[in-house]
């Protein structure tokens, strides 16, 4: 009888996959969670939470498993996981994503950058950091962002049989999409062979860290004088950069004929004009660039764009923050922008 390699105090095995709506983080702890039970015949659970059912809405997959002499009568959120996965960096911005590891847990990022910057950027104290390039792998498999995860997954979760997976993609879509199924195999193979490892040692104080459950910014404690809402009915301060899937609209200004065609098709007023002159000295509005807070990477606009002053780029971390136009709204939370 197949035994888990590690366990809680209730006897589980816990996995916390921590992505924004649209990657496909749902459907990736399903996989996971049938490959254990049906695969292993070990008993699982799975089930996500999101708020609203919006792409780039914060999004939380969970998955138990437990042998098979164990009852699972906990269905509440996995708080102190023995893995983690992280399928967007945006994510850190508003999630402590690593809350409550356990101190010998594993934490994949999908990511491009190096081991040191992704442990800083995490405040991850100690545990093993393994990276993985998922969304280049995706790109260049013509695939699913998802499948290179699982394929990372499924080598930190080293008890699971690769080749179980390989014919569940199989049955997916050997019959209504046959020509996927050979980039998808490849991805799943590629996110298991190229995810790394790095393990930073756990000092010797250090247990495993609780869950702190963030608070609510405004709630009855923290609530401002007089409870006046200072940005009534607006989306002023809301930040989209984590609705992006790896890519966002590049402006070239040499380029642009300010034609708006761009502006008319953004679902999101990211466009910044001003009033300016054209070449013969007429009144002309100028395009000035992007507010990329407001950008949700649909790239409608690189299509729409008539001439090449607007490609879609692969996004590096802090591109959006140096090259941000703001958008010159005249009152920001009832202060002057
Ligand atoms: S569609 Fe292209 S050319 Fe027209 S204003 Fe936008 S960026 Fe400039
Ligand atoms: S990609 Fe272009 S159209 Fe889409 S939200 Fe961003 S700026 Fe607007």
């Amino acid at each position: 009888m197949f035994v888990l390699p590690k366990k809680n105090e209730l006897g589980f095995f816990e996995i916390r996959l921590e992505s924004i709506g649209g990657l496909g983080a749902n459907l990736a702890g399903k996989m996971l969670a049938e490959a254990g039970v049906l695969g292993l015949g070990l008993n699982g659970s799975n089930f996500s939470s999101y708020g609203s059912e919006k792409k780039g809405s914060p999004v939380k997959s969970f998955i138990r498993f437990c042998d098979t002499e164990v009852e699972i009568r906990d269905h509440s959120p996995i708080e102190q996981p023995h893995v983690i996965g992280v399928f967007h960096e945006a994510l850190y911005k508003t999630v402590n994503v690593v809350s409550g590891l356990k101190a010998d847990g594993i934490v994949l990022v999908n990511t491009t950058r190096d081991f040191d910057e992704v442990k800083k950027d995490l405040q991850l104290e100690y545990g093993t950091l393994a990276i993985v390039d998922a969304l280049t792998i995706a790109v260049e498999e013509n695939t699913k962002v998802n499948t290179a995860m699982l394929g990372a997954l499924y080598r930190i979760c080293d008890f699971l049989d690769p080749e179980s997976m390989r014919n569940v993609i199989r049955k997916t879509f050997e019959k209504k999409y046959p020509h996927l199924v050979e980039p998808n195999i490849c991805t799943f193979d590629r996110g298991y062979t190229e995810v790394e490892f790095k393990t930073y040692e756990i000092p010797v104080t250090a247990e495993d860290k609780g869950f702190s459950r963030p608070l609510p910014q405004l709630g009855y404690l923290t609530q401002e004088i007089g409870g006046v809402i200072t940005t009534q009915a607006n989306s002023i301060l809301k930040d989209l950069s984590g609705s992006r899937q790896g890519f966002l609209p590049q402006f070239n200004m040499v380029k642009c004929i300010h034609c708006a065609a761009c502006d008319n098709v953004c679902p999101d007023n990211c466009f910044v004009w001003e009033e300016g002159q054209d070449k013969r000295g007429r009144k002309q509005v100028i395009l000035q660039g992007i507010d990329y807070q407001y950008c949700k990477g649909c790239l409608k606009c690189v299509e729409a764009c008539p001439t090449d002053a607007l490609g879609d780029l692969r996004e590096m971390i802090g591109y959006a923050e140096t090259n941000r136009v703001k958008q010159n709204f005249p009152y920001v939370a009832g202060r002057m922008a």
